[in-house]
């Protein structure tokens, strides 16, 4: 279903699974309705039996006395009602319980689709937005489906059966009690055309507000340091009013609409009262007739009213239909291959084969890069901050396509590869560690679920991790809380390289994993580096050039371009870029090794 159906429509769509429910919930919201209306049709007929007695519409057929014709009536009273709460509660019930199914089934449908978005998507879209989406939008549907919904039903069958029952009964003045109908549908239109912008506008002023608190929280500890915290309640008062002041527009409009379609009702209900009395005082309309007339133009008018609200819960709920299904009509940008990895024996020869790539148009950031790595081998990125090098890590994991050129991992193009497959075949540690909320044990785990306990420590343990985890409060079991925020960088980044350990990948890639952390967790770092590189191909990128100088090959990368490449000795050897690195961070160690070597 296209973009730019109807957002109803598109809804029908999405819950079609869900058809028979729909049509019995709506059968009995129907049949509440119709029950609803019956009271004052047995209030005709009861001013009918004292009025006309043996004359009467009950006399005539077969019920004689009037103690008769009056526990009969009560009789069907009786079961009026309870047919009418028995059908209340029951669509009650339903339309509820698809109100719950429905939005279930669309957040999971929703969050499921965005986890399969690429990368590059969730870097233009804030995740307060997608939040609000998420959560929001999809409460808002469920408001509607709850009550909205029934209301429409209602309303409808309270037309068309009222409507019946007028023409049956006097066909001369029914149009009378109709007149205001087409002014309240008018009405109800020209609101609903100048009343969605501002709706949408809310949407959109809350999904802001959202973004701005879920960003702020999670950077509080900048903001504490940074004392920002009165500036930020500011920048939050500012959106909140906007919010507010958004509400406020849509809030004037749709309060205006109740007592606007107020006034039109009275007239059609003294229009009714008028005529219908002139009509019974001429003796051209039964007494009975026009009490139910009375009775039923307040019945007919009054929901009308509620159209207000109603329209109104449609209104945003449709606006959260199209944001939610637009979501899920995003076709996710990188799509699978197709073609298997097999789950051991990856070599690990990976070759970017004259790769540009920009993430904007107009700014290459990778420019016909050519890059060889041998299975097994430890190559190394070195250059300036900015100069590529991550982005060279995100190709190869392809979180983003090369614009230009190729990428292969053992003769197969990634394109080709499945990307769960090509995911799993890498190790990624890289500075910025993100730990789930959860114990250590569960976010070691995380990349190989149902590992044994000897396996973790294991790894742990080849990560350097294993002796202060167990200094830890709860050891392997103490809660890290969110983003692994109690604990320190450093044992952070152990605690990511224990997991990349444990899903033992045929490459490892640790991008700058020893930038951010401490000499001795340096130190470890790169103990560890070194074992686990061992006939495996592992892409080290650093900063601090001793750290790579054992790398079989080293690329120097600057500006998206590859200027050197080769050993460390070969490099140094070479009057370039790391030659002059070199000799800023470690001159003497140049100057030694001429002297000696
Ligand atoms: P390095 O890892 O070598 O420091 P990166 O590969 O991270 O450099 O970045 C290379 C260039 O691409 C930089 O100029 C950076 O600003 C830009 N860049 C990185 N990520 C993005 C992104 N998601 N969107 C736009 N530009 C980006
Ligand atoms: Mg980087």
């Amino acid at each position: 279903m296209s973009a730019s159906a109807p957002p109803l429509r598109r809804l029908f769509h999405y819950a079609r699974r869900h058809r028979r429910r729909i049509r019995a919930a709506t059968t009995f919201s129907t049949l509440n309705k119709i029950f609803d209306i019956a009271p004052p049709l047995l209030i005709g007929v009861a001013v009918d039996v004292v009025v006309e007695r043996d004359d009467s519409l009950l006399a005539t057929w077969g019920i004689e006395t009037l103690q008769a014709q009056l526990w009969s009536l009560a009789g069907l009273t009786l079961v009026i009602w309870m047919l009418e709460s028995l059908f209340e509660y029951l669509h009650g019930v339903w339309w509820r319980n698809l109100a719950q199914t429905i939005q279930h089934e669309l957040r999971i449908d929703a969050y499921s689709h965005v986890q399969r978005l690429e990368l590059a998507y969730f870097e233009d879209q804030s995740s307060g937005e997608l939040m609000s989406i998420l959560n929001d939008d999809v409460n808002q549907l469920e408001r509607f489906l709850d009550i909205g919904a029934n209301e429409i039903i209602q309303v409808s069958t309270t037309v068309i059966s009222i409507g019946t029952i007028f023409f049956i009964l006097a066909p001369s003045i029914a149009w009378l009690a109709f007149l205001p109908i087409p002014i309240i549908l008018w009405g109800s239109f020209r609101f609903q055309r100048r009343i969605a912008p501002r709706y949408a506008d809310v949407r959109e002023k809350v999904g802001e507000l959202n973004s701005r608190l879920a960003n702020n929280l999670g950077g509080i500890t900048t903001i504490k340091s940074f004392t920002r915290e009165a500036y930020e309640a500011d920048r939050v008062a500012d959106d909140s009013t906007s919010y507010q002041a958004s509400n406020r527009r849509a809030i004037r409009l749709s309060s205006a609409f109740s007592p606007l379609i107020r006034m039109a009702i009275v007239i059609g209900f003294t229009f009714t009262l008028v005529f219908g009395g002139l009509q019974v005082g001429e003796g051209r309309l039964d007494v009975g007739a026009y009490s139910v007339m009375v009775f039923l133009t307040q019945r007919l008018l009054w929901p009308l009213t509620r159209l207000g609200e109603t329209f109104d819960l449609y209104q945003r709920a449709m606006a959260s239909t199209n944001r939610i299904l637009d979501l899920l009509d995003l076709e996710p940008k990188i799509e699978s291959g197709t073609q298997e990895l097999p789950a051991t024996g990856v070599a690990g020869h990976i070759e970017f084969d004259r790769v540009t790539f920009h993430y904007r148009r107009g700014t290459p950031v990778l420019e016909a890069v050519d890059i060889d790595i041998a299975p097994g081998e430890t190559t190394a990125f070195v250059g300036p901050t900015g100069s590529g090098k991550t982005t060279i890590v995100k190709l190869l994991l392809r979180l983003y396509d090369v614009v230009g050129g190729s990428i292969r991992l053992d003769g197969h193009d990634l394109r080709d590869l499945r990307t769960d497959d090509l995911r799993r075949a890498v190790g990624l540690v890289s500075q910025d560690v993100f730990l789930f909320h959860g114990t250590v044990v569960e976010n070691i785990a995380y990349g190989r679920p149902g590992a044994g306990r000897d396996e973790i420590v294991a790894a742990a343990r080849a990560a350097e991790a294993h002796d202060f985890i167990v200094d830890l409060p709860d050891g392997y079991e103490t809660v890290v809380g969110e983003r692994g925020q109690k604990l320190s960088g450093g044992q952070r980044q152990r605690i990511s390289i224990a997991r990349a350990v444990l899903k033992d990948p045929p490459i490892f890639i640790f991008d700058e994993a020893t930038s951010a952390v401490d000499n001795e967790t340096e130190a470890a770092i790169q103990r560890s580096i070194e074992r686990l590189s061992v006939d495996r191909t592992t892409i080290v990128i650093a900063h601090r050039l001793s750290t790579i100088r054992n790398a079989e090959r080293i690329y120097v990368i600057d500006s998206g371009r590859v200027v050197e490449a080769g050993t460390h000795r070969e490099l140094v050897d070479h009057d370039g870029i790391y030659r002059s690195l070199w000799l800023v961070q470690t001159g003497e160690a140049v100057e030694h090794h001429r002297h000696t070597g």
